[in-house]
């Protein structure tokens, strides 16, 4: 019998319940919306639409895939991040909520100022998320973006032509700062941003199943100190950053005390600051090359 778009949603969201699937409900609406291609709320406006024979098909391939484990990014191809729907795929990780109010302080941080060219590195970018929204908000910026992983930066690209901002941002393959030397970038930024792998090795394990079965490992794993990567981007982003230039890193619940110390002591950076994400974890620390 013909189903309603209503009734394909209520019995999508009743089949992820029985698989105890968290959050059935907007999960049937995100496969929904994407196969519809209607926004969420969008969905009740067309609650009396009867879905074709491919788009029931699609949704039940959808359904198959979640009930596998496949995290939901990565079914439908897509992460709202900062307003904007990035492509996502297994090539890289999928960007996080979090990960936002790191990039909200370097928007906040530079808007005021946006006449005057912006030269931003974003360390280890994976899809392209953090250095593409910032060369989408900030027009007057110019972005490097590096990875070790060049499956990441492949996506990554492909990220920013859909913003169009390719010709703004510069992928480029590599360890950490590697790719710069020898390119006279010497004081040259004006902003260091990095979301780092910074989960420790031995913690690995505890994450959730989704993440190690289907997210590469290379973007979570950090050795065995889980401010390894932080400290190695601070210490040598002083020779790539202006004086003045601003630092933000993104780092594990629990670690941005002992990075705030480290960045104290060092006396490289002054005006260090933590700042907490939308859940309350102090997620993001900041500082200004001295
Ligand atoms: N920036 C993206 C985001 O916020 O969604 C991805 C962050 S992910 C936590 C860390 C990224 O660092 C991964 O894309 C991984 O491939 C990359 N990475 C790991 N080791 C690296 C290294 N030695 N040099 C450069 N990038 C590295
Ligand atoms: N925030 C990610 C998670 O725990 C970790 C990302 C990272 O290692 N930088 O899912």
């Amino acid at each position: 019998m013909a189903q309603t778009l209503l009734e394909t949603l209520n019995s999508a969201t009743s089949l992820l319940k029985e698989k105890n699937l968290p959050n059935p409900r907007s999960t049937s609406e995100l496969f929904l919306s994407s196969i519809l291609n209607l926004k969420r709320v969008d969905l009740y406006l067309n609650r009396e639409k009867i879905l074709s024979e491919k788009e029931k098909d699609k949704l039940f391939f959808y359904l198959k895939e979640r009930i596998s484990g496949k995290p939901i990014q990565y079914i439908i191809k897509n992460t709202g991040f900062y307003g904007l729907e990035f492509k996502t795929d297994p090539r890289a990780m999928i960007p996080r909520p979090e990960t936002e109010t790191l990039v909200n302080e370097v928007i906040q941080h530079f808007i005021k100022k946006e006449s005057e060219p912006i030269k931003i590195i974003d360390i280890g970018t994976g899809s392209g998320v953090i250095a593409i929204t910032l060369a989408y908000e900030l027009k007057n910026s110019f972005v490097y973006a590096t990875d070790i992983s060049k499956d990441a930066l492949e996506l990554a690209l492909e990220n920013a032509k859909i913003f169009k901002v390719e010709k703004r941002v510069k992928f480029v393959l590599g360890d950490f700062f590697d790719p710069l030397k020898n390119k006279n970038l010497v004081d040259f930024f004006d902003c260091i941003v990095s979301n780092p792998p910074y989960v420790k090795d031995s913690d690995y394990k505890n994450l959730d199943k989704e993440i190690k079965d289907f997210e590469p490992e290379i973007a979570f794993l950090c050795g065995d100190d889980g401010i390894n990567f932080h400290k190695k981007i601070a210490k040598e982003g002083v020779k790539y950053l202006k004086k003045g230039g601003l630092l933000v890193l993104e780092i594990a619940l629990g670690n941005a005390e002992k990075l705030l110390e480290f960045l104290s002591s060092s006396s490289l950076y002054n005006q260090i600051r933590i700042v907490k994400d939308l859940a309350g974890i102090r997620r993001v620390v900041s500082g200004l090359r001295s």
